[in-house]
């Protein structure tokens, strides 16, 4: 496994629309390890392909809603992924590891159901409500080169993300 380099914003790979992967092969399975272990180092909840420069359908996202799981058996791989339901409405905050120390503010649905492949291709569903709902949304964007901060009602200001920090 290997640590793979977080494009930022302002790299016009993050602005693209990623393929359908094809191939369930070792170069995917390398890909999904060195995901995990650069989502695991950044200590974020979600990556996805085009985050570390490739262009093809694969995400992960952490289950938080998970409880007395590590941060590693929290981490769900979904491939060629799409909603095929979504519910409710939350409004909070969001990030993006590839707009590093800039937050929003953003309506999503509080609740998703996804159906995707594994990395052996195999067709499976999953759901999450709350923050799990949001980061399957957020990470999906990104598949279609969207950023939640075009989503984002505003931009939470220096005092807003003082007080963040402060809480931790
Ligand atoms: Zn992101």
């Amino acid at each position: 496994m290997a640590l793979r380099n977080i494009r930022e914003e302002g790299d016009s790979i993050l602005l693209k629309k990623s393929r359908p992967v094809v191939d369930f092969d070792k170069r995917l399975h390398i890909l999904l390890d060195d995901m995990r272990e650069t989502l695991l180092q950044a200590g974020g909840v979600g990556l996805a392909a085009p985050q570390v420069g490739v262009l093809r359908r694969a995400v992960l996202v952490m289950d938080t809603n998970k409880e007395g799981l590590t941060d590693e058996e929290q981490i769900i791989e979904l491939i060629n992924p799409r909603i095929v339901e979504s519910d409710g409405e939350q409004t909070g905050q969001e990030g993006c590891l590839s707009v590093p120390g800039v937050y929003g503010i953003v309506t999503r649905p509080e609740h998703v159901r996804v159906r995707a492949q594994d990395r052996f291709g195999n067709a499976f569903e999953c759901e999450g409500t709350g923050l799990t709902a949001r980061c399957f949304c957020h990470e999906l964007d990104h598949l279609d080169g969207h950023l939640f901060t075009e989503l984002a009602q505003r931009l939470l200001t220096e005092e807003e993300l003082q007080e963040m920090s402060g809480e931790e």
